[in-house]
This record gives C-alpha cells, structure tokens and sequence, in this order.
C-alpha cells in the first residue's frame, strides 16, 4: 500500500490552493491528489470570475476582514489575475443609497468557462511537475482513522494529514462522512432564488462592473453575474434518497468568443433555520422537489411580464411577437414560479428586484425570464478542532462543500489556510 504525507480529496480550488501550498512549504513532499471526475468538475471551470474583496466568497463564521485580507493576497500573488477596470458607477451607487440598498465594490477578474478550463489544465501539469501524484476518476470513499487509511473506489492508500474538499457536489457526501466519523455539525441555513436572464441593454451596468454586487435588505443579494457569451445552465443533484433534482446557475464564456447579447445572475435570499427544521439540505431538497414536480421535471422559467400580470407562461408565449430572445436554456418548462416558491423567499426577491429596476431601470422588462430554482447549499458547518479547518485529528474539511468558502477565491484561501494548520502543526 502506497503511503502519502497528504492526501486531497477533489482538485477544486480547495483542494488546488492546499496542493501548491504545502509543496511551496516541503518540497519533495509525497501529495497525492484524488479526483472523482475525468477532469476537476469544480468551480475553476465554471465561468472562473474570481472576487478579490472581502467579504465576497467569504462565510463570516469563519473569516473576518483581516483574515480574508491575508489570505486574499497570497491567493492574488499565486494567481496573479487581470483585475478588471469598474467606471461609471457613481449614479448607480447613489440611487441605491438612497432605497437602501448597497453597491459592494469588488475587485474581480474573469477567465470564463473555456479560460477556467486552460487554467485548470496548466495548474494541474504544474502540481506533476512538481511530482505530485493526480489520479483523476477515482472516487474517495471512506477513511479508517485508526489505521489512517483511505479507500477509494480503487484502492486503500495510507495517509499522513488527509484533507477532503469535495465542493458542493460533495455537500451530501461529506454530511454521511461526517456522521460514519462522529463530526459533529450542523446545517441550517441556505440560499434561494432565481436566476434572471435578460437583454444585455436591460442591465447595461455589467459594461462597467462585470459582476455588480448589490446588497438588498432581508438578506437579499444579487450573485454571480454572468454576460458576453452568457448561458443559464442546469446542475443535476441527487436527494439523500436517490431522487434527481436541478439547481440553474449561470456562466460565460471568455471573450475570445462571440457575445450573445444576453446577461444573467441570480438573486438568493438567505435564511437561518431554528429549530425544529434540522436540516438546510432537507429543506432544500424538499423546496426543488416541488420544483420538478410544478416543471414536470424541469426548473421552471417565466417571463415577467405573465409574473406581473400573475399568469403562468406558455411555451407559446415566447416568440418574437410579446418578447425579445430565446431563453439561453430552453429546456425549462414555462410555468408558473410562485405555485413552487415560498412566500418568505418570493417576497424579498421581487422586492428586491422591483428595487434594483430603480438603479438599473429596465431589468424588470416584460420579456426578462426568472428560472427557479437555483439554491446554494454550502451550508455545512463542522465543528472545527483549531482555526486551520481540522475537524478530526489530521483530517481536514475545506471548500464550499465544507461551508468554508462561497466563491472560487474563499475555496482557494480556505485550501492555503488548512495547509497553514498542516505546516505549523508539522514543522514543514
Ligand atoms: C455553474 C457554476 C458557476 C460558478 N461560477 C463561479 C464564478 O464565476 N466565480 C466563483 O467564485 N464561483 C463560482 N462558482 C462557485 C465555485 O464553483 C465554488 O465556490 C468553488 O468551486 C468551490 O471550490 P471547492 O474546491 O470547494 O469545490 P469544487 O470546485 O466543487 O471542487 C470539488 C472537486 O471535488 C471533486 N470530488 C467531489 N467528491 C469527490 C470524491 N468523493 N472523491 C474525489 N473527488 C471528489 C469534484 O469532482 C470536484 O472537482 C460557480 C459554480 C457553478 C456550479
């Protein structure tokens, strides 16, 4: 049996951030990297904005202003993005000042889908020159403590510090490996909202600000925006029972490719359960079941022209005659989204929007599409041995899958904050 100083579990940000960290820290040290996909399936991959701004991507459980500040800047030097220019802002940052609402200035850069995917690429043959082992399309399963070893879908491998950051895909399996290893945590808040897609001349604000970053009241945020060559996406998860549901979600591509004309982001309510809801997943796979069954297994999109007038929309209701575009995932079912959305959330999201169409008038035109559901679950929270995520003795839990980060930069800064534990602990 192959024996390793460390192994990492998902070769998302997470899991890249500690790599290249703890090979800075000892070189020579034996890493062995586990990927359950062909190719990282992690965020990298998916538009690749990166936030450089507190406390964008950061859960405040676990990070303060200083904190996110530090690791933020070993995480900017290690990547060394192109950070895009913002101008223009100043009148849509008053009108919101004056309704209450907050326009975050984040410095950001974007790589878009095809440019996450090379960057991908050329990390990962950086980590095997520097003699790390990668095996991708192997599945971590289990661990025995006692013996410190790890089981794949392959084989065992011994393991000196073991860090798992399988991402939000990995939100499942990481509460049943918590449970089997008697991690406490909890798991009590989520996000949810919609996706809004609309004409790039109805949001012309991205010109100025790629992802505009717009703090409403009753926890209420816009969220990864997405334009250029822009598309609504759908990302297949399964309940705890094997019951297949979709979240949308959105990216884009580099500019290298020609632009669509359309822009999309979200709008995600946050809300904290007490008791008796005990689980935030449950909750939310409870919410996107009804979903599929109101989208006859679909997400659901309306226009909101039929929303405004309360009426379902028809597949025949989007042509050129009342609107503008063809909706970027067509595959949707036109419905109606407040039989499937609670109240709590439906209300701050169209207050919300109604909010922002007064900053950036025209979002609210009749043709923009609402998709429903999109959900965020990164809301497990180990209970953590030390500052550094260790949440058993030399077994550490990192990423969004973990609820240590929101955000391809969080993800990275929580990898180089486990190594840090790693480091100090062991002298390297
Ligand atoms: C469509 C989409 C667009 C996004 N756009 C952005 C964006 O533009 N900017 C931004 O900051 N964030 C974005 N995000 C969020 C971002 O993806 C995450 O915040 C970030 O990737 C989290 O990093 P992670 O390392 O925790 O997890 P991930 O990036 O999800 O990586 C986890 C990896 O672990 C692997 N894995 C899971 N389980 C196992 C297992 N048992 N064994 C082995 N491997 C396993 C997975 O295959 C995956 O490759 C987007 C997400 C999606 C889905």
């Amino acid at each position: 049996m192959q024996v390793y100083d460390c192994v990492i579990v998902g070769s998302g940000p997470a899991g890249l951030g500690a790599a290249f960290e703890l090979i800075q820290a000892k070189p020579g040290v034996r890493l062995l990297l586990l990927e359950r996909e062909q190719v990282s399936s992690g965020g990298l991959r998916n538009d690749c904005k990166m936030n450089f701004t507190w406390p964008i991507g950061f859960p405040l459980e676990y990070w303060n202003a200083d904190i996110s500040a530090r690791y933020l800047a070993r995480v900017e030097q290690f990547l060394e993005p192109n950070i895009l220019p913002q101008k223009n802002l100043t009148t849509y940052q008053k009108r919101a000042s004056r309704i209450g609402v907050e326009l975050l200035m984040i410095r950001q850069s974007h790589l878009g889908t095809d440019g996450g995917l090379r960057l991908i690429k050329d990390l990962l043959a950086r980590l095997e020159r520097h003699g790390v082992e990668i095996s991708t399309e192997e599945a971590f399963v289990s661990v025995d403590r006692e013996k410190k070893i790890a089981r794949t879908d392959r084989r065992e491998v011994g393991y000196d510090q073991l860090i798992v950051a399988p991402g939000r895909h990995g939100f499942d399996f990481l509460r049943h490996f918590m449970k089997e290893n008697a991690i406490s945590y909890t798991d009590n808040s989520i996000d949810v909202g919609v996706r809004v897609e609309t004409r790039l001349e109805h949001y012309p604000i991205v010109k100025d600000y790629y992802d505009p970053k717009f703090i409403f009241p009753e926890r209420t945020r816009t969220f990864c925006t997405n334009s250029g060559a822009a598309h609504v996406v759908q990302e297949k998860y399964m309940t705890d029972d094997g019951r297949p549901y979709y979240s949308v979600n959105g990216h884009a591509y580099s500019h290298e490719k020609p632009a669509n004309g359309l822009v999309n982001f979200a709008i995600l309510r946050s809300v904290e359960f007490t008791r008796p809801i005990a689980s935030g997943q449950d909750y939310a796979e409870n919410l996107a079941q009804l979903a599929m069954l109101t989208g006859g297994g679909h997400p659901i999109m309306q226009r909101i022209g039929d929303f405004r007038l309360g009426k379902r929309t028809m597949r025949e209701g989007l042509n050129d005659d009342l609107y503008d575009f063809v909706p970027s995932l067509s595959s949707c079912t036109p419905g109606d989204i407040s039989l499937a959305m609670p109240s709590k959330f439906l209300r701050s999201i169209w207050k919300a929007l109604k909010q922002l169409d007064t900053i950036v008038p025209g979002v609210l035109h009749p043709g923009t599409i609402l998709y429903y559901p999109e959900i965020k679950l990164y809301a497990n929270k180990p209970l953590f041995l030390d500052d550094h995520f260790m949440a058993a003795p030399d077994i550490y839990l990192i990423g969004d899958g973990a609820g240590t980060s929101r955000g391809i930069t969080g993800a990275w800064a929580s990898g180089i904050r486990a190594a840090d534990g790693i480091k100090k602990r062991k002298g390297w």
